[in-house]
């Protein structure tokens, strides 16, 4: 695979859910890769926002690179909120204190991080809030400052599961509704292994790592 072709698909998903071109908007997911393999492999293409899944690395490819849209979606430990001063946006959000120690870092960097909350995928994983305190959540987290764009999901690994993409789509449809309910409107859902089902449920934002550079 390589992006051109992960772009088709993601066109081709949005053609056959009836949705406008362009609505699902590819994140690629560089994490462990050099810049060297991201200029190639997905920068010689267009630009993209690029997701990183650890703090270190955000920063260190960041400073070299502070012309990119640069997105943040690993765990989010307290000593490593320092390092997301160039993240645009947070796709893993994942409890209050999070958004409270990234809202007071945003103070001494003169601008702050828009975030989306991770929802629990309902099987046996650690992280992601849990769907019923979701609403609750989301009002503690606006109560920081930080601006809620959407949610994000990332689904089980299902491989080999009798209808797995039925479950996939059901949990994917499930957290589009959510966001809807809550009024939220972006939706990061979606990787190399399911993205054609997360855009047919309505992701805004589709993650994708390992197809971009195999
Ligand atoms: C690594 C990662 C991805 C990309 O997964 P691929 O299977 O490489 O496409 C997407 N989202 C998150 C949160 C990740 O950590």
């Amino acid at each position: 695979m390589s992006l051109p072709e992960v772009l088709s698909g993601i066109r081709a998903a949005e053609a056959q859910a009836g949705r406008a071109p362009g609505s699902a908007r590819l994140v690629a997911v560089t994490k462990g890769q050099t810049l060297e393999a991201i200029d190639r492999c997905v920068l010689s293409h267009g630009t993209f926002p690029l997701g990183e899944g650890r703090a270190q690395e955000l920063r260190d490819k960041a400073a070299a690179r502070p012309d990119l849209e640069w997105h943040y979606l690993g765990a989010l430990q307290r000593n490593k909120v320092k390092y997301l001063r160039p993240a645009a946006l947070v796709h893993s959000l994942e409890a209050v204190w999070q958004a409270q120690a990234i809202a007071q870092a945003a103070q001494g960097w003169g601008r702050a991080p828009a975030v989306l909350l991770q929802v629990h995928n309902g099987e046996a994983q650690k992280h992601g809030i849990e769907v019923e305190l979701l609403p609750g959540v989301l009002r503690e987290v606006q109560a920081t400052g930080l601006s809620v764009r959407g949610l994000m999901v990332m689904a089980p690994d299902l491989d080999g599961h009798p209808a797995r993409d039925e479950r996939l789509l059901a949990l994917f449809q499930d957290t589009a509704r959510r966001a809807h309910d809550l009024g939220l409107s972006e939706l990061s859902m979606g990787m190399s292994g399911d993205y054609p089902l997360a855009v047919h449920a309505g992701a805004t934002l589709v993650r994708v790592g390992r197809s971009l550079f195999s």
